[in-house]
């Protein structure tokens, strides 16, 4: 007899279960590309050890390689042999072809602009700075700024303008990378403001843009601490406050690649007024502004309004070393806020290392004993120790050098990932 058909069992309306992942994601890369961004991440590596990082046979690599170095991506380089030194074949092993590409890296900021060019190994070429202006610019401003100051950083670097293969450029604020929209940006008086494609179109390049908060994460996932991390943060607190997060060794950006504006996150229902137009976002108790604004008023400064902040917060902050007590209870506060901001990324994220970056770090009130206290007491208690937190006060250079990491990955991509080749076999 026939097994009677139940319900579930015929093919009306079946529906499947799991997560529908698209055939290739982002972290199933080519193996070729995943040969060159070892050989990238290693500096030096011979073809058997990638075979036995990689997990596939030695073959595999041999004409892997031999694919990358035909397209003048890498190259090899004899290496010294451990044991047998002098005698026989050298040992040969695999690195990056440096002068493959060079590619341009720049930072914008309310205080100064800052570029840097690197070879697609990654190494620093040269660097250039050039002071800005205060308020915020129109787009044709910032178009014309971003052109100068390539042209000064190319000049030293002695390359051409046409000679890079991209530009990475990172500005605070809300920035979509994905489609190289800048929704607001305190260094922009627009809003929505299409400025990859602006930049691309006044260069003749191929330029990429992020929030700066986001290029610092990558430049500490590309040549710092975090390189050998899976999940970290980095907060930064500079004009104002920014959080990029590696999960997974990738930056997080949320579904509409706007996440993580920790600067943003509500501290006081109905709290201080913020650069956004919100109240009650944790940069207005702890950025360079709110730190500005408390003391005008507390330290009756309102004769020093018209200095440029920074003047006034190193007045602030000497006046706190000498011991004035309203100037410290200032750094204090905007210290305790700070802890309750850190406290809320460990208790959602539990981050393997938290890195504070930013001009601000010099200020020391900001991360007292007191603020880390603080801080554990508003963590989560668990009995595990939480995470370390490091202080890297790196400067303007290495944002830049996390824009140009944006554009080496975005020109990798584009010469490697399936779609590219795709292209190329048509
Ligand atoms: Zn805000």
């Amino acid at each position: 007899m026939a097994p009677k058909l139940t319900r579930s069992s015929s093919s009306e309306g079946r529906k499947g279960v799991g997560p529908l992942i698209p055939p290739l994601t982002e972290t199933q890369r080519p193996l070729r590309q995943q040969v060159f961004e070892l050989v990238r991440a290693a500096g030096l590596i011979p073809r058997v050890q990638l075979a036995k990082d990689l997990g596939v046979s030695p073959a595999s690599v041999t004409t892997l390689s031999s694919e990358l170095i035909e397209a003048g991506l890498i190259e090899e380089v004899a290496a010294p042999r451990d044991n047998d030194a002098g005698r026989g074949r050298p040992a040969v092993a695999l690195g990056v072809r440096a002068q493959a590409h060079r590619v341009a890296g720049m930072k914008l900021s309310d205080r100064e602009h800052t570029a840097v060019i690197v070879d697609f190994a990654g190494k620093l070429i040269a660097d250039e700075a050039i002071p800005r202006r205060p308020g915020p610019m129109s787009l044709p401003e910032i178009l014309e700024t971003i052109a100068t100051l390539l042209a000064r950083v190319c000049a030293k670097a002695g390359v051409e303008r046409t000679d890079l293969a991209a530009v990475g450029i990172g500005l605070p604020g809300f920035v979509d990378c994905a489609e190289g929209i800048v929704f607001w940006s305190s260094i922009l008086a627009e809003r929505t403001v299409p400025l990859a494609e602006a930049a691309t179109a006044r260069l003749g390049l191929p330029v990429y843009v992020d929030n700066d908060a986001n290029l610092v994460a990558l430049a500490e996932l590309w040549f710092g601490a975090g390189r050998s991390l899976s999940d970290f943060a980095v907060v930064t607190i500079e004009h104002g406050v920014g959080m990029g997060f590696v999960m997974n060794h990738r930056i997080y950006r949320g579904a509409q690649r706007l996440g993580m504006e920790l600067g943003h996150m509500k501290v006081q229902l109905d709290g201080a007024l913020c650069r956004c137009g919100q109240r009650g976002c944790l940069e207005a108790y702890v950025a360079d502004y709110a730190l500005a604004r408390e003391a005008t008023t507390a330290l009756n400064w309102g004769h020093k309004e018209s200095q440029p902040i920074n003047v006034l917060l190193e007045s602030l902050y000497d006046h706190a070393k000498a011991g004035n007590a309203t100037a410290k209870s200032i750094f204090r506060r905007a210290g305790r806020y700070l802890a309750v901001g850190l406290s809320n990324v460990i208790n959602l994220f539990d981050p393997s290392l938290i890195i504070l970056s930013g001009e601000r770090m010099r200020y020391d009130y900001l991360y007292a004993a007191e603020t880390l206290s603080e801080m554990d007491n508003l963590a989560i208690n668990t009995g595990r120790p939480r995470p370390p937190i490091e202080i890297h006060a790196w400067g303007d250079l290495l944002w830049a050098h996390g824009a140009a990491a944006l554009a080496l990955s975005e020109v990798t991509e584009a010469i490697l990932s399936p779609a590219a080749r795709e292209i190329a076999a048509q």
